[in-house]
């Protein structure tokens, strides 16, 4: 089964109606209206965890070397 990135529902690859290709991968969707929704902004739906996991180890990061520094000195 694939996952419809607009709805999160899961769509069976061998009987998807609604299917868009982007970047070399194939999505798929259950509805016309999920596939227009993907088509018009599809980082929407993909970059999404991606640019969130990126955020968070970035912030964890720095926020922990601030507070090591800012202990040692007092
Ligand atoms: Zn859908």
């Amino acid at each position: 089964m694939a996952l419809d990135l607009v709805c999160n529902m899961e769509v069976d690859e061998a009987t998807a109606q609604w299917t868009t290709e982007y970047k070399g991968t194939t999505y798929y969707f259950c509805a016309p209206g999920c596939k227009a929704s993907f088509d018009d902004d599809p980082e929407k739906f993909i970059g999404d965890s991606g640019s969130h996991e990126g955020h968070m180890d970035h912030g964890h990061m720095g926020h922990e070397g601030h507070m090591d520094h800012d202990h040692s000195a007092h």
